[in-house]
């Protein structure tokens, strides 16, 4: 005798027998199934080459780029890095010429004039050695070397500040996405873990003072900001640096804009917390 047996008495007879958690079995069977699809997806399969005409030596180059839309947005540091799962992003940012060394950012590889075409020629090209990787991804290493290379461009062509402070941004970025790749699967000796923490530290200083120097002198959307999230973003590399004052005046006009979203000034008031609390331990 089933639980169920009295059902045929109720005109249910067909339901007697039935497996009550039967259905919830199902479901997990298939919510199982998909995490599994979702956890062979790998980094590899969400890159492709995608092709460009290089604007300096007007030759055809391919650079790893990421399909949209593939991965899912875990969250977002403070510095508005945003961390996804499968892949890293900003490692794909910087479009590589390797027949001329030209690199950028994928933002700013056509906006070039001639003027810096010709610097880059005469300072970067002649020289310029590209190392030969031969992976389906570009690995944290690879992808700190493409940055540096898009400094190096940067300062050569001499490139506005923004320009500059937010390669420098990206590349703290890498470091810090380095670093925790390393720390999760265990591979990364106590120095390399220092080194990449001090080459963070260095790229987000020089991050500031571009930021600091661009507001000053350029005017806005700036490198796709607008003027509060660099000031929200000034205010950040500012409390990271100990340069209260600073943090202090650029949070005060993100909390005071009328156009500032919500979620900006819930990340202001946060870092306004952070900073009162660390004036308070001086
Ligand atoms: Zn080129």
């Amino acid at each position: 005798m089933g639980i169920l047996s009295g059902l045929g008495g109720l005109g249910l007879g067909n339901l007697e027998n039935m497996d009550i958690f039967e259905e919830e079995e199902k479901e997990k069977e298939a919510a199982k199934a998909k995490a599994a699809a979702a956890a062979q997806i790998q980094e590899k399969d969400i890159v492709f080459d995608r092709s460009y005409q290089c604007p300096v030596c007007e030759g055809n180059l391919h650079s790893k780029a990421v399909k949209s839309g593939k991965a899912k947005l875990l969250g977002t540091d403070p510095d508005l890095r945003a961390r996804y799962d499968i892949i890293d992003p900003a490692k794909y940012d910087v479009i590589l010429c390797e027949k001329c060394g030209y690199a950028a950012l994928s933002r700013f590889f056509d906006k070039i004039t001639h003027p810096q075409i010709k610097l880059i020629r005469e300072k970067i090209s002649p020289t310029v050695r590209i190392p030969k990787y031969n992976d389906d991804i570009y690995t944290y290493k690879e992808a700190l070397e493409r940055y540096q290379l898009a400094l190096a461009n940067a300062v050569v062509k001499k490139a506005r500040s923004s320009e500059k402070a937010y390669i420098c941004l990206k590349s703290a970025w890498i470091a810090r996405g380095y670093k925790e790749s390393i720390q999760a699967d265990g591979t990364g000796s106590t120095k390399q873990l220092a080194d990449l923490e001090k080459m963070e530290d260095e790229f987000l200083l020089n991050a500031y003072k571009g930021f600091v120097e661009a507001v000053q002198n350029e005017s806005f959307p700036m490198c796709g900001m607008d003027e509060i999230t660099v000031n929200y973003l000034l205010a950040v590399l500012a409390a990271r640096f100990k340069k209260y004052d600073v943090a202090s005046r650029m949070i005060a006009s993100v909390l005071g804009s009328s156009s500032a979203s919500p979620r900006i000034k819930d990340r202001a008031r946060d870092l306004k917390e952070q900073v009162l609390q660390e004036m308070k331990k001086k």
